[in-house]
């Protein structure tokens, strides 16, 4: 029996969280066809199936619009966001706070947040950072993995990459104003020097939105264990990425015993507070990533949970790996709303 979906007895569904999914960018596309309600045709049912009551979009910006029309792409995929949930609106709610997560959860509505995925968006202007702030956004995620003009990301793959380094001064700029505003650093896709100055510059809490464990899949854009074990010191949280590539070792099974390996190694190393899911799904969104995006990863890109309603596969695994339902709840939705909870109230 499934606990994480059945129903509390005060009304309120058991929260289940997915901290990182290109949601703003795949709606920015099909409303620029003329697609409406895009939210209720190609999500509703598969996170319905899911049982998910909150997730989180990126505001994410292809290479070939970077760095020209960032900003205007940055706030096209916010106003698309919010105007598919307004379509939407007996079954979605933008949400900003840990209040009105909760409030969505209990109209049975699913709550939507928004993230940048890289702040290229800002060129490197930091004055209007409050307006994104003012917008919604409450988490930033620092880069995508190449160079922009606070830091570098992460390598994904075989293809040739310079040496990445940390801040620059506006980026050290950048997440002091951050702390400042209440927006909540994301590291996903740093570079491990960039990382290193996030902790020097900043105190409080650090999430990896959706990152996996080096120790599984050695590459960059996964967390080191002295990583994973920073981010739980400071009372983080790390989501797991369901992308087959920094999931699976080459030649390996693909599919969600093995994303549940991650969350196994990741809680053995931080506990089991830190770690719950972000995975990133991309299946649906492939189709408009550019060639020169996809030659940067190491292998064909997937999914190992192919949609949403895949999720009960990942926590029969947990349960399998030996979780118990206390813990299959805290990694299903519980920790990140306790992030939410002392963070963002
Ligand atoms: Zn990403």
């Amino acid at each position: 029996m499934n606990k994480v979906k059945s129903i509390t007895e005060s009304g309120m569904r058991p929260p289940v969280t997915d901290a990182h999914l290109d949601l703003a960018f795949d709606l920015e596309k099909q409303r620029a066809y003329g697609k409406r309600a895009v939210l209720n045709r190609d999500y509703l049912p598969f996170f319905q199936a899911g049982g998910l009551t909150l997730v989180v979009s990126s505001i994410f910006v292809e290479n070939l619009f970077v760095p020209e029309m960032a900003l205007r792409m940055a706030l096209r995929q916010i106003a698309a966001l919010k105007a598919d949930i307004a379509d939407c609106a007996d079954h979605f709610s933008f949400c900003v706070t840990h209040r009105d997560v909760e409030e969505a959860n209990r109209q049975g509505k699913i709550a939507v947040m928004l993230s940048f995925e890289d702040c290229i968006p800002l060129y490197q202007d930091l004055s209007i950072l409050p307006l994104f702030y003012e917008l919604g956004v409450r988490f930033m995620g620092l880069s995508w993995s190449r160079r922009n003009f606070a830091c570098d990301g992460s390598s994904l793959g075989p293809k040739e990459w310079g040496t990445p380094g940390g801040l620059t001064g506006f980026g050290i700029a950048l997440v002091r104003r951050c702390r400042e505003l209440g927006m909540l650093l994301d590291v996903s896709h740093l570079s491990p020097a960039g990382f290193a100055d996030v902790l020097r510059y900043t105190d409080g809490p650090l999430i990896a939105s959706h990152s996996n464990a080096r120790a599984i899949v050695d590459t960059e854009r996964n967390l080191s264990d002295d990583q994973i074990r920073l981010i739980a010191e400071r009372k983080g949280f790390i989501g797991v990425n369901a992308m087959n590539f920094i999931t699976s070792p080459e030649g390996m099974p693909e599919n969600a015993a093995a994303l549940a390996k991650h969350v196994a190694h990741i809680a053995s190393i931080g506990g089991v507070e830190c770690v719950g899911f972000g995975f990133d799904l991309n299946d649906q969104i492939l189709k408009y990533i550019p060639q020169d995006e996809l030659d940067i990863v190491p292998r064909k890109c997937g999914d190992v949970l192919h949609t949403h309603a895949e999720l009960p596969l990942l926590i029969e695994e947990l349960d399998r790996a030996g979780f118990n339902e206390k813990e299959q709840s805290l990694i299903a939705g519980e920790n990140y709303m306790r992030l939410l909870r002392e963070n963002l109230d």
